[in-house]
């Protein structure tokens, strides 16, 4: 990741540069702050990347990387992790970095926009003011969970009804490095931000350190998390690793979007159960996966079939708390302009104690069209 290795305060000028001249930035404002989106991969900067340019020299909020996957947990971790490591709870929502900007605290998604939904709800979500006064130029990576998501389905390890922060990286406007992981801790714990779970802390990953981490992935199984985030004391390589069972979750949750998804979505997955279940020695499971899957594809493309015949269209309903109620309207222009196969409208709201609860419609303009032109017998060349 180019933004990830060094991104000088003048060479980030020279490359904002760049990427206006080739339009790949949008300038946005939220509040007080100016941003500049990074909208595509450009001069060293990766999409998702965030400029302050108002500041002089101007400061980036890197992108987040994307972190590899080893779906056969005790031989990865021997092959890649060499010294002493933790292993963090792998939480299941959606990823934000925090910064400040002009003193206003912003959310940002993966896109680079500053989250309308999660902006607003932060006071309610950590107390960031005294980490921000003593860390000005701070990012924080953190993942928002909870059945109040305004981005995912229900997650099958409960967090909560609403929604909650688990911070889990820490770095610095600049795009350096993240910083050592116990300089992370020492700062979230002066803070009060609340973290994603250590799991396990190893010297190095010998026999007994895979087979700790073996007997962690049952135990994470058996309570639904998502997985682990496998983290070297020292440097910035993370391995995700998500549980047999999750995998399971996400054809049961998912099966009736084919069309917005493709079929890929569903083979890698049936492979990566069956993989960790092997690997676990958790057999059992395998026949639940074999009985399972039938019904978990046919009941869920059945429902969405279901759908379009009574309704016309493929849609998701969901309900968030919002503080200010104008961030309902910013969260609905949100959803509509960070992607094009999906269409997001207001339903109802009603006042909640101090905040406001909104019900939004996601259409899901992809598979609607897909099922529609099968079911009125359209020819398809495939
Ligand atoms: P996923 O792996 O959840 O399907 P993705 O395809 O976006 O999502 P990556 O791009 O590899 O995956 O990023 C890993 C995700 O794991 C990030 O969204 C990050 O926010 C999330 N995450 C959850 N818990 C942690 C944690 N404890 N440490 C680091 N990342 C975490």
């Amino acid at each position: 990741m180019g933004d990830r290795r060094s991104v000088t305060p003048r060479g980030l000028g020279e490359r904002l540069n760049e990427a206006r001249a080739q339009g790949r930035t949008q300038r946005c404002r939220y509040g007080a702050a100016v941003y500049e989106r990074i909208t595509d991969d450009v001069a060293g900067l990766s999409r998702g990347a965030v400029a302050f340019p108002e500041r002089e020299p101007p400061a980036l909020v890197p992108a987040f990387p994307a972190i590899a996957r080893v779906v056969a947990l005790g031989e990865g971790a021997r092959r890649h992790l060499a010294g002493p490591f933790r292993a963090e709870e792998k939480i299941d929502g959606f990823n934000v970095r925090v910064a400040r900007e002009r003193g206003e605290t912003l959310a940002f998604t993966r896109g680079g926009f500053a989250c309308p939904f999660t902006t607003d709800r932060l006071p309610d979500l950590a107390d960031f003011g005294s980490l921000f006064r003593e860390e000005p130029d701070a990012v924080v990576g953190a993942e928002v969970a909870g059945a109040g998501s305004p981005y995912l389905r229900a997650q099958a390890r409960h967090y909560s009804d609403d929604v909650a922060l688990f911070a889990f990286d820490l770095s610095r406007l600049g795009g350096r490095e993240p910083e050592p992981l116990a300089r992370r801790d020492a700062l979230f714990e002066r803070h009060g931000i609340p973290r994603a779970p250590e799991l396990l802390r190893c010297d190095r990953c010998d026999d007994a350190a895979r087979e700790m981490l073996r007997a962690l992935a049952l135990e994470l199984d058996a309570y639904r998390a998502e997985g682990m985030i496998l983290k070297p004391e020292a440097g910035s390589r993370r391995l995700k690793y998500v549980t047999p069972s999750v995998n399971l979750g996400d054809i049961a949750a998912d099966a009736g979007l084919l069309a917005e998804l493709g079929e890929g979505f569903f083979t890698s997955r049936a492979l990566r159960f069956i993989i960790g279940a092997r690997e676990l020695g958790a057999g059992d499971r395998l026949g639940e996966f074999e009985r399972g899957l039938g019904s978990t594809l046919s009941e869920g493309m059945q429902r969405t079939l279901a759908q379009i015949e009574a309704e016309g269209k493929v849609y998701e309903d969901l309900a968030v708390r919002v503080r200010d109620p104008a961030a309902a309207e910013g969260l609905v222009a949100h959803l509509n302009r960070s992607s094009r196969l999906v269409q997001a409208h207001e339903l109802w709201r009603e006042p909640d104690g101090a905040h406001t609860r909104v019900g939004i419609r996601k259409v899901l303009l992809r598979s609607t069209s897909y099922l529609k032109s099968l079911l009125r017998g359209d020819p398809i060349v495939d």
